[in-house]
């Protein structure tokens, strides 16, 4: 007997932790008010859930050269300024962000501007999806900053990807209130799990 509500078996769900970068927390290009502690919240997580998951991987923002990603005017909704080139500190994890069970990095944007993760590659060019299902992966909880931006393009291609897709709300921090509002709304629709509280969308400093 089956029961399709049963949860997945934890080796079949992974933990995607999205652009948790220097550049997006308090003191980067584009900090989000409330970054670095939901850095330190998802380490708690992470240390808190070790038989929750059978994987867990890091997604970055890592540009080279992404052309009209960074104009000379940014109108933070679809431009920005200057933010996670590669090489710089605000390019780095941020240090709140404990990497030691992090089993993958998916780096996305070299040349182009780039929200979801799934966009991402690993070193050896493996796309986050192909990597998820060559462990059995079928569930996936997705937790990080932007919850407007970044969380809510990688959900929502995780959910067209064919995985159960859960936000875990109370590990995000977002830019807008009334973009992660518009954000919920379509992940809702889109079939995306939404767990617990959006944090305070605080803005990005300008
Ligand atoms: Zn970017």
């Amino acid at each position: 007997m089956t029961n399709h509500q049963d949860a997945p078996a934890p080796e079949q769900r992974a933990l995607i932790v999205v652009d948790v970068q220097n550049d997006f927390c308090e003191g980067g290009s584009m900090g989000v008010d409330g970054g670095s502690a939901t850095a330190g919240e998802i380490s708690a997580l992470i240390a808190d859930s070790a038989d929750r998951y059978g994987a867990i991987v890091a997604t970055r923002d890592y540009h080279i050269d992404p052309g009209a990603h960074f104009p000379n005017d940014p109108d933070f909704i679809d431009t920005w300024p200057v933010h996670c080139k590669v090489g710089t500190t605000g390019a780095e994890f941020h240090p709140n962000l404990d990497l030691h069970s992090v089993e993958e990095v998916f780096s996305k944007g070299a040349y182009t501007a780039a929200y979801s993760g799934f966009e991402g590659a690993s070193a050896d060019d493996t796309s986050l999806a192909d990597w998820l299902r060559a462990r059995g992966i079928t569930s996936v909880d997705i937790v990080g900053i932007a919850t407007d931006h970044c969380v809510r393009a990688t959900a929502l291609d995780a959910a067209r990807e064919g995985f159960d897709t859960t936000i875990l709300l109370d590990y995000t921090v977002g830019v807008a209130a009334s973009s992660i509002d518009t954000a919920l709304e379509q992940l809702r629709g889109e079939g995306v799990a939404l767990d617990g509280r959006p944090g305070a969308a605080a803005g990005v400093a300008r």
